[in-house]
């Protein structure tokens, strides 16, 4: 498993002890600086969904950059995910638990209609906290949300199973241990 997609992996900068040390910080930037890399990124992650999808729901902020890029070759829109207090009109919430304290992704109220099929996307799912917030956030707008796309997968900590039990399919293009 750990050798899918070894081209798009070694596109991957790991940087030891960011944000703090013990993190080993699985860097996409690198990987968007390559045009092929980052087109076959999306490319693949095209193919591994199922749609039909009426929205792409990108988590601030690196998941804005694979989102945007998925939208129109699935023929949906793009849904943003904040971080609070960034969206200007009238927003829901939800508050996650962190390894230490707390923190919470926003949307607009309106911008999910009711019934919407939404797929969720991030760069890379960990613990899968972030992820499991965003599509109960989506479904109390009223979305369908059950399928999430991420570039990197974690493994070891757990989120791709806890997102699945959440009654979402997680697709990854990578795993790092
Ligand atoms: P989690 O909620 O634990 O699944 O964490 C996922 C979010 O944190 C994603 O938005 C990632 O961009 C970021 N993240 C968590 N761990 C890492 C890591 N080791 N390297 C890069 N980004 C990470």
């Amino acid at each position: 498993m750990s050798d899918r997609n070894a081209d798009l992996r070694a596109l991957v900068r790991t940087i030891p002890d960011h944000p703090k040390p013990g993190i080993l910080f699985r860097d996409i930037t690198t990987l968007l600086l390559d045009p092929v890399g980052f087109a076959a990124t999306i490319d693949r992650m095209a193919e591994a969904v199922a749609g039909p999808f009426d929205l792409i729901a990108g988590i601030e902020a690196r998941g804005f950059v694979f989102a945007a890029a998925l939208a129109p070759r699935l023929g949906a829109g793009v849904l943003l995910i904040r971080k609070r207090n960034k969206l200007p009109g009238t927003v829901i919430g939800v508050n996650y638990a962190l390894e230490y304290g707390e923190d919470r992704v926003e949307m607009h109220a309106d911008a999910c209609a009711p019934g919407a099929r939404v797929l969720l996307v991030d760069d890379l799912i960990a613990t899968g906290g972030t992820a499991i917030a965003g599509a109960e956030l989506i479904r109390r707008a009223g979305g369908v949300v059950t399928q999430a796309a991420f570039a990197i997968d974690l493994p070891d900590l757990g989120g791709a199973d806890r997102l699945r039990a959440a009654g979402v399919e997680p697709v990854t293009l990578m795993a790092f241990e």
